[in-house]
């Protein structure tokens, strides 16, 4: 299939609503299309997007069980919105996107985001592995807080961060309630592969980590962070996301949506030395096609 590698590239694949749902037709169908009821391979197509089987004259949406069915925005839009997501740096807020494709409403943006946040954790992926950096900070909210409580306006987030020769590897985060063992543990478990050697300071959360397959060493090298102490690269890593909430997102988040952000900065930090924003606008659709229809509903309850 073809990439659009740049902006002009793109802008010439997707014109029309026809040339959007035939990529969506192609990522659907990579086998080619194959009815449902008889199996029979060739088919009409409609211009309301709906495929009919040329022998049992079956029907089928092209985006009928994707996150673009029913969408009250044309594909061409859509498209447009997540090529900014991933083509801009640091990404895009909803009230930017308004703007610069001319959404009539604010919540309409605001709830694609969201979609595409939700597609950019793929299934299946590997945990982290190696050496890793495991620490917590705060994110949020005004006050310092108090390690293992939280604080007022803050959530706390885990981080887990490889770290290679020369640098950082892949990361992950998570919200979590508390920096308890339990907390702790599950994050790990879920993240980081058994036998992996992880750094962490001498917090109280982190004991007994041995006895579940990890390698467990104690660094004390932690650095201050708006009065948190906190492990180098989490540090690093930690800034860079606090960064990020307040400078494209302006920190309008409450803690119901901050799990979505955090898959999204997972998502460009792990991909930052990627050349092809066409690949990875790729992948996403092909998330989003494979991906149920998520409502506004279900995120607004997130
Ligand atoms: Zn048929």
């Amino acid at each position: 299939m073809r990439i659009p590698e740049n902006q002009i590239e793109f802008e010439k694949m997707f014109t029309t609503e026809e040339q959007c749902l035939d990529y969506l037709k192609e990522l659907r169908f990579p086998q080619g299309y194959s009815c449902r009821r008889c199996q029979h391979s060739e088919y009409w197509l409609n211009n309301r997007g709906i495929m009919v089987c040329k022998r049992c004259k079956n029907e089928l949406s092209i985006t009928s069980g994707t996150i673009f069915h029913r969408s009250k925005l044309p594909l061409v839009v859509i498209f447009r919105a997540l090529w900014w997501m991933v083509a801009q740096k640091n990404g895009v807020s909803a009230i930017g996107i308004q703007r610069v494709l001319g959404i009539g409403s604010y919540r309409t943006a605001w709830v694609w985001l969201h979609k595409f946040r939700r597609l950019m954790v793929f299934p299946g992926r590997n945990k982290l592995s190696g050496r890793i950096e495991v620490d917590e900070t705060l994110v949020g909210g005004k006050k310092s807080g108090k390690r293992g409580r939280g604080a007022e306006g803050k959530s706390l987030v885990a981080i887990a961060v490889e770290i290679l020769e020369k640098g950082t590897g892949r990361v992950r985060m998570s919200l979590i309630s508390d920096a308890s063992k339990k907390e702790l543990g599950k994050f790990i478990n879920e993240n980081i592969e058994a036998g992996s050697n992880l750094i962490t300071d001498g917090w109280k959360g982190y004991t007994g980590i041995s006895k579940k397959g990890y390698h467990h060493e104690i660094d004390d090298k932690t650095k201050i962070l708006d009065g948190e102490e906190i492990l180098p690269n989490v540090h690093r890593i930690a800034s860079l996301l606090k960064r990020w909430l307040l400078g494209t997102h302006q920190n309008y988040i409450g803690e119901e949506y901050l799990s979505y952000y955090l898959d999204e900065y997972t998502f460009r930090y792990n991909r930052r030395k990627s050349n092809s924003r066409g690949l990875l606008f790729q992948r996403l659709i092909e998330q989003g096609v494979l991906h149920e229809p998520v409502e506004y509903k279900s995120i607004k309850r997130m």
